[in-house]
């Protein structure tokens, strides 16, 4: 059977217009492996082989037809967060069990316009709530390459389904770090686009100012097909810009001649795991053989980025989950007697531990009194973290650094302490609170086998010039570093 471990998305792709392989074995072989090695891993929720197969069945008879699309056949797997018509949607929260997507979020609608299939729902933490997966509320996901390691979060089902081989491609959302991080702790590609230049209609909100939707997958060319396809003004998020999609894959060559990359100082620091360090150096050293002009810069702000985000983040948060009452969606507990108790049980019974942190603590921030000192600092903190990267896209085209000052580290080490969990995200969300965009790629391994992640982080809608970089580095390793974790 076609291994769908090792190939890209544009390679299935060929292999089906050659007739080398119909979608139905494609959607067949990703179904096998996941029987067989998602016992292990945990990367899924909910799967519908029947219904996978029938769609696949239609697209090879639309291909026979003569239609064509660019996804044509090609199976995509799903965190579930994001609305697929007629899909379970839990963002892994039992307050959700039991709901059902009514429509598709316009990112699945625009690949689904080009031919993609959709099966599955990948494990997430709860709301999106997490760096390891581990606040799901239903199960763990366990890191292909060693599943007493996490595989990252909060898209950690999406990374590992993708380095286990269960997943040929998949979408993530990430709001300070959750499609980067969990892509460098498996070994794929993740990228996290710039605020507003895909639609996050159909996306579960979880910090509005924040969240992005972006492709987890084997290549950097393949990140670059699914971005193009999903990118686009919507008039249904109005935080979608209109800015035209460039093509993506025309941007990406095999050298770096004319690129000037910065490192900021502020990354290479004490507190970096020396194995992470290492590979970012070699990395640093591929880059410059291959043309590029390596300068030194400063993020001066970056310490206050964690607290800045936290604030936000979770104020942000508190309004949005409010509309899980009981009353629209999913779950409601049983034995209320007035409408308030009914609010109160059904989310005391149907939030996990840290959704209900995060809502208390951002309920606390935008409260009067503590507004001004809390949530007005964090948005000065914010501009002042823009304003640095806007100085440091003077003098570069882009910046180079860690995903994550450590790799993957083992279950369990963490989930009590969420300080501990808090700090790993440092390198990340400061992406996010610019709005700028930032790509991972996968360049190493530590002695005991855990991938590590290189960090490219570009301008505002400058995608082009991250993936410009992600596709020559790749290709000068040969895709060494990447893989997967059988
Ligand atoms: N780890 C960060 C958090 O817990 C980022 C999560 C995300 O990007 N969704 O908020």
């Amino acid at each position: 059977m076609l291994d769908v471990g090792r190939i890209s998305v544009t390679q299935a792709c060929e292999l089906l217009e050659r007739g080398e392989c119909a979608a139905e074995e494609l959607v067949a072989a990703v179904v096998a492996a996941v029987r067989e090695r998602d016992v292990g891993v945990g990367a899924y929720l909910w799967l519908d082989e029947e219904d996978g197969l029938r769609q696949a069945r239609l697209a090879d008879e639309a291909r026979r037809e003569g239609w064509r699309g660019r996804l044509l056949g090609i199976p995509i797997a799903v965190k579930d967060i994001l609305n697929v018509r007629g899909h379970p949607c839990t963002c892994a929260s039992k307050i959700l069990r039991g709901y059902v997507a009514p429509y598709d979020a316009t990112a699945i609608a625009r690949l689904r316009a080009e031919g993609a299939i959709f099966l599955g729902r990948t494990n997430m933490d709860e709301f999106a709530m997490g760096s390891s997966t581990e606040n799901s509320a239903f199960q763990i996901t366990r890191n292909p390459w060693n599943q007493e390691f996490v595989p990252g979060g909060s898209s950690g089902g999406s990374a590992a389904a993708v380095a286990a081989g269960e997943a040929l491609a998949a979408l993530g959302t990430d709001t300070g770090g959750s499609i980067r991080q969990p892509a460098a702790f498996c070994g794929c590609v993740g990228l996290k686009p710039s605020y507003g230049r895909v639609s996050r209609y159909g996306l579960t909100a979880y910090a509005s100012s924040l969240d992005q939707i972006g492709p987890l997958t084997r290549t950097v060319r393949d990140a670059a097909l699914l971005l193009e396809i999903m990118a686009g003004g919507d008039p249904m998020d109005a935080t979608s810009l209109n800015v035209p999609v460039p093509n993506y894959a025309a941007a990406l060559k095999d050298d770096l001649k004319g690129l000037r990359l910065g490192l900021p100082r502020e990354y290479f620091v004490a507190g970096v795991d020396a194995e992470v360090e290492r590979c970012i150096r070699e990395a640093i050293d591929t880059c410059q053989d291959l043309g590029a002009e390596i300068v030194d810069v400063s993020l001066p702000h970056t310490e206050y980025a964690i607290a800045s985000y936290y604030i936000i983040a979770t104020a942000e948060a508190s309004a949005n989950l409010a509309r899980f009452d009981g009353v629209r969606y999913g779950f409601r507990a049983e034995g209320a007697t007035d409408p308030l108790d009914m609010y109160c049980r059904t989310r005391a019974a149907g939030f996990g531990p840290e959704v209900k942190r995060r809502i208390i603590l951002g309920t606390y921030v935008l409260s009067s009194g503590y507004y001004d000192a809390y949530y007005l600092s964090a948005q000065k903190v914010r501009t002042l973290i823009r304003r640095d990267f806007e100085k440091a896209f003077e003098v570069c085209d882009a910046l180079l650094g860690p995903v994550s000052p450590t790799p993957a580290y083992r279950l369990g080490e963490r989930v009590g302490d969420p300080l501990q969990m808090y700090l790993g995200d440092i390198f990340t969300v400061p992406a996010n609170l610019a709005g700028i965009c930032g790509l991972s790629v996968p360049c190493g391994m530590t002695a005991s086998g855990l991938p590590v992640g290189l960090q490219v982080l570009g301008p505002a809608f400058g995608e082009e010039k991250i993936l410009r970089v992600g596709h020559a580095f790749e290709s000068a390793r040969n895709g060494q570093g990447r893989g997967t974790g059988f």
